[in-house]
């Protein structure tokens, strides 16, 4: 049988059209590889932004994540391996902040852009270059709103005041010393209470790392040193308050009605029960969806050359730099809020 030219014609178009669509590479998982390093897989609130970026990576990028067990050094290992595997953006958040500008640097010789999450560089290392990023929340905001919720608090039980001396008597468990979130968080909780109306008295303070069994272990310290005397118990984050709370409970508080005001930051999911408990009398959301979402979306758009603007992650970025999650105050009253 004679099969005319133009149908062979036709069919030879069509092979080598497909054959060009097979050969073209898929635009998706296997070619944009972004590496991540974060700071300590063990974090609560981390784990929630690491599963957050995982999600929204799905079908799009290949996200190589590695944990660098707390320590600058391991960090900038990985970092360096990162670099010679040629990844296409680094998404990076550091054990040291203050060290990012030599992470910048080595980001900057290979150019490969950088996005820093959750523990912000200084700003002079921001300026390094003009491909450096960084998502999170402003710090001093959920300190703020962390101060409001006593001062709510305070307004609606006067009875609080158990010495009725008119001031607040509080302990405090602190975040990594150095951390923005730390610092931050402790000085404008303190500010919004007082600007609320209240004096303030600190009977003891420490860091507990962020860490749960820390903050327990500070507290029992605390309640040993000052017993019922203490009016108010502030975390700089859930985590640090759930182990002031099991402090709290093994000398009697949280029965009938032996009560103390705790509050955190984040509104982690143990964090939420224990609102639920009537334990935790208040968080602040840390909204570490959203932050994730936003540092992968800022990643893949610069992975890819693109500008991360609002168009290309869904996301505004401020002064071509940052972009800022907003923080919401949680009560057991809007728990719905944080789920
Ligand atoms: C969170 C903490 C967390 C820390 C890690 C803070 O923003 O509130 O729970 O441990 O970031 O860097």
């Amino acid at each position: 049988m004679r099969i005319p030219s133009s149908t062979l014609c036709a069919l030879s178009v069509l092979l080598t059209v497909s054959a060009c669509i097979k050969k073209k590479p898929e635009g998706g998982k296997e070619d944009i590889v972004i590496g991540s390093a974060i700071y300590k897989y063990e974090d609560t609130f981390m784990a929630g932004v690491r599963s957050s970026m995982s999600q929204a990576a799905q079908g799009k990028a290949t996200l190589n994540f590695v944990d660098s067990a707390n320590q600058q050094p391991v960090q900038s290992e990985k970092v360096d391996l990162f670099i010679a595997k040629k990844v296409k953006a680094l998404a990076l958040n550091p054990v040291d902040r203050t060290a990012a500008g030599t992470l910048i640097d080595k980001a900057k010789a290979a150019d490969i852009p950088v996005v820093f999450f959750n523990r912000e560089p200084l700003p002079e290392d921001m300026k390094k270059w003009d491909k450096v990023y960084y998502v999170g929340a402003k710090a001093e905001e959920s300190g703020r709103l962390e101060g409001e919720i006593v001062v709510d608090y305070f307004k609606t039980n006067p009875a609080a005041d158990k010495n009725k001396d008119g001031k607040i008597q509080y302990v405090i468990l602190t975040g990594e010393p150095g951390h923005q979130d730390a610092e931050l968080r402790t000085k404008y909780s303190i500010e919004a209470i007082e600007q609320g109306g209240y004096k303030t008295e600190k009977l003891a303070g420490d860091t507990a790392m962020w860490d749960r069994i820390k903050g327990q272990e500070k507290m029992a310290a605390f309640l040993g040193a000052h017993k019922d005397a203490i009016e108010l118990v502030i975390a700089n984050n859930d985590d640090m308050a759930l182990g002031a709370i099991e402090a709290l409970k093994a000398v009697g508080y949280f029965k009938g009605d032996k009560t103390v005001p705790v509050v955190g930051v984040d509104a982690t999911a143990p964090a939420l029960k224990a609102l639920e408990e009537g334990t935790l009398l208040g968080t602040v959301l840390n909204d570490a969806k959203n932050q994730g979402k936003a540092t992968f979306a800022v990643s893949y758009a610069v992975a890819q050359g693109q500008a991360p603007d609002e168009a290309h992650t869904g996301y505004s970025l401020t002064d071509a730099k940052y972009v800022w999650i907003p923080y919401k105050k949680i009560t057991k009253a809007n728990i719905k809020d944080a789920l």
